[in-house]
C-alpha cells in the first residue's frame, strides 16, 4: 500500500531502470537507481532503529550531496516527514526550526554543524558512498494527503513558517513541471540551488528523478564550477535565482563554454531583469522566468519558451494544474477578467469559475486586464497550511485559495506578470510605488550593476522612494545622473528622490534583496 507515496518512486525506478544514473556528486561519484533505493532502504532501517514511525518528523542538515536524496526516500517509505534544513542557519535559528517541527532525530551529512545544544534532538550521521547492500523492503502505507515535507519559507517578511507538503503537493507539483519543462528521459539537470529550498527540490529533484534522469549536485555555488559541470556532464536544464544566472553570465569563461547542450534554463525566486534574459538570448539560450513560493511546492507560473534567440517577456501562465487569480479590493460589481484557469488559454473572456472568492472578510473582486492586485492560487500543489500554526494557516486562504502576498497584473493573452510584494509597496502621496518596477527600470543603466528602492519617510508625502545603487566594476556612478536616466521612462511619482551608491547588497540564500536590512542601513531621512 506504500505505492501511493513518494517514497515508492525509489523502488519503482529502481525496477524500471536500475543501472542508470541517478545521482552525480560534485567529485564525480555516481549513484544508481539501484543504489538509490538501497540506501534508501538501509537508512530507513537505521531510522526505525531511533524509533522513527510513521507521522513523526526526521530532521536533515547537510548540501547537496547524494545522502539528501537517500534521506529523503528514507523518510518516504517510513511515511515520515523530512524536514532539511538551511546549512547556513545560526544556532538559535536551527534550534528554533528543531523544536518547532519536533524533529524526533537530526540526520546528518558533510561538514555541516550538529544540533545546538539544548535541543536534545539525537543526531546520525549519515553516509551514502559506495555501494550499499540492499536492506528488506520497509512496509508501511503512505496515503497521498499525508504530510511528507516540511520547508521553512525563506524568512524575507518575517519568521521563516514551516509550510507542509503532503506527497500529493510534491506529485502534482512533479507533474506539472514534467509538462511544462518538457523533461526528457534523458534529462541532466544541474541542481546548483540548495536542496532545502522548494525550487532545487520541486523543480529538479523530484521531478526529475520521476522520469529516470540524472541530477547533477553542486554542493555550493560556484559560476565557474557551474560552467565546468555544464560542459563535463552535457547538462540539459539548469534552474537558479537571479543572482547565479547573472554571476555565470559574467565569468570569464562564458564567451567560450560549450553550452550547446542546454534545453531548459529557468530562473525564478525572485523577478528576472530584462536585460539578463536578453544577454542569454545572446548566447540562443532561452531563459524563461519562474514563479513560485514554497506554499506552492513550489511552481506556479512559468513563461512560455517562445522562439529561440529571443527574450521571453516576464509574463508567466499557470501550470496545468494550477489556477490563479488576480483580486482587487472592490466595492460590488461584475467580476471582472483577472481570473486565469490553467485549462483556459485565454483569460480575457469571462471571471471564471472561481469568482465567488472573498467571501470571508472584505469583498474582493477580480482584477480587469492590466490592473494590478493580488494574486491567489489553488491546486493540487498548494498546501494544506503551516506547521504548528493554525491561525496563520486560516488567515493565508480564502475558499480554498491561497493568499501570495505578491502583486501581479494579467495582461490580455492571460498572460500574468508578478510585479513585487504588496507588502513592499511604497505609497507617496497617495500614488502606490512598486519597488521592483522602478529597480528594473534602474537595471537598464549600463552603470548600475544592481539595486534596490527602499521607502524613506517625508513630512509631505508621507514616504518616498530612495535608491540603493551598486555599480558596475570600473564604474564610477553619479546617482543623479542616474536619477535623471529615469525621467521619461517611468511617471515622475514612482522616480526615487534620492540615491545613494553601496558597495554591495544583502541578499538571502534565494537571491532576494533583504529590505529590512536596507532600510536600517540606508532609510534615515
Ligand atoms: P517568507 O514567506 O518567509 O517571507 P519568502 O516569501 O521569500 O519568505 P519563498 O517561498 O522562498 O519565501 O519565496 C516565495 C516568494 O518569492 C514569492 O511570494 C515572491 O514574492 C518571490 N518570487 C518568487 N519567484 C518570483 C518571480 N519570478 N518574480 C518575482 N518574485 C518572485
Ligand atoms: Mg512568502
Amino acid at each position: 500500500m506504500h505505492d501511493e507515496g513518494i517514497g515508492a518512486w525509489a523502488e519503482r525506478r529502481a525496477r524500471r531502470t536500475p543501472h542508470r544514473t541517478a545521482v552525480v556528486h560534485g567529485d564525480g561519484r555516481r549513484m544508481s537507481y539501484a543504489g538509490l533505493y538501497a540506501h534508501a532502504t538501509r537508512i530507513a532501517h537505521t531510522l526505525r532503529h531511533h524509533g522513527v514511525r510513521k507521522g513523526d518528523r526526521v530532521g536533515f542538515l547537510g548540501p547537496n550531496r547524494p545522502e539528501f536524496l537517500a534521506c529523503l526516500f528514507a523518510t518516504g517509505l517510513l511515511g515520515a516527514v523530512f524536514v532539511p534544513f538551511n546549512v547556513r542557519l545560526g544556532p538559535p535559528e536551527l534550534a528554533y526550526q528543531l523544536t518547532d517541527c519536533g524533529a524526533r532525530v537530526l540526520l546528518r551529512t558533510g561538514r555541516s554543524p550538529g544540533a545546538p545544544a539544548g535541543t536534545g534532538v539525537p543526531v546520525v550521521e549519515v553516509d551514502a558512498t559506495g555501494e550499499a547492500a540492499p536492506a528488506p523492503p520497509v512496509e508501511e502505507s503512505v496515503a497521498p494527503g499525508d504530510p511528507y515535507v516540511i520547508l521553512y519559507t525563506s524568512g524575507t517578511t518575517g519568521h521563516p513558517k514551516g509550510a507542509v507538503l503532503t506527497h500529493a503537493n510534491l506529485t502534482w507539483n512533479a507533474v506539472n513541471v514534467l509538462i511544462d519543462m518538457d523533461l526528457t528521459a534523458d534529462e541532466t539537470a544541474l541542481i546548483a540551488a540548495p536542496l532545502y529550498h522548494a525550487a532545487a527540490l520541486g523543480m529538479q529533484a523530484l521531478p526529475v528523478l520521476l522520469k529516470g534522469g540524472t541530477c547533477v549536485l553542486m554542493e555550493s555555488f560556484d559560476a565557474g564550477a557551474a560552467l565546468g559541470a555544464v560542459e563535463r556532464h552535457r547538462v540539459t536544464s539548469l534552474f537558479g535565482v537571479p543572482t547565479m544566472f547573472r554571476r555565470i553570465a559574467a565569468h570569464p569563461r562564458w564567451p567560450d563554454a560549450d553550452l550547446s547542450s542546454l534545453r531548459t534554463l529557468v530562473c525564478g525566486g525572485a523577478q528576472v531583469p530584462e536585460a539578463l534574459a536578453v544577454t542569454y538570448a545572446r548566447r540562443g539560450l532561452v531563459l524563461r522566468q519562474g514563479y513560485g513560493m514554497t506554499e506552492a511546492a513550489p511552481g506556479v507560473l512559468l513563461a512560455p519558451p517562445g522562439p529561440a534567440g529571443v527574450a521571453p517577456g516576464p509574463a508567466g501562465v499557470p501550470h496545468l494544474f494550477t489556477d490563479v487569480r488576480v483580486v482587487v479590493a472592490g466595492p460590488d460589481g461584475p467580476a471582472g477578467s483577472g481570473a486565469v484557469r490553467a485549462d483556459e488559454g485565454d483569460a480575457g473572456a469571462e471571471g471564471g469559475d472561481g469568482g465567488d472568492g472573498g467571501d470571508g472578510g472584505d469583498r474582493a473582486v477580480d482584477a480587469a486586464v492590466g490592473e494590478t492586485g493580488e494574486l491567489l492560487v489553488r491546486g493540487p500543489n498548494v498546501m494544506a497550511g503551516y506547521w504548528n500554526r493554525p491561525q496563520e494557516s486560516t488567515a493565508v486562504f480564502t475558499d480554498g485559495w491561497l493568499h501570495t502576498g505578491d502583486a501581479a497584473r494579467v495582461d490580455a493573452d492571460g498572460g500574468v506578470t508578478v510585479v513585487d510584494r504588496i507588502k513592499e509597496m511604497i505609497i507617496s502621496g497617495g500614488e502606490n510605488i512598486y519597488p521592483a518596477e522602478v529597480e528594473h527600470a534602474l537595471l537598464a543603466h549600463p552603470g548600475v550593476a544592481d539595486c534596490a528602492v527602499i521607502p524613506v519617510p517625508d513630512t509631505e508625502w508621507g514616504e518616498v522612494g530612495r535608491a540603493v545603487l551598486v555599480a558596475a566594476p570600473g564604474v564610477l556612478l553619479d546617482p543623479d545622473e542616474v536619477l535623471a536616466s529615469l525621467s521619461g521612462r517611468l511617471a515622475g511619482y514612482k522616480i526615487p528622490r534620492t540615491a545613494v551608491v553601496a558597495p554591495d547588497l544583502p541578499r538571502t540564500a534565494t537571491g532576494k534583496a533583504v529590505r529590512r536590512q536596507l532600510k536600517d542601513r540606508y532609510g534615515a531621512p
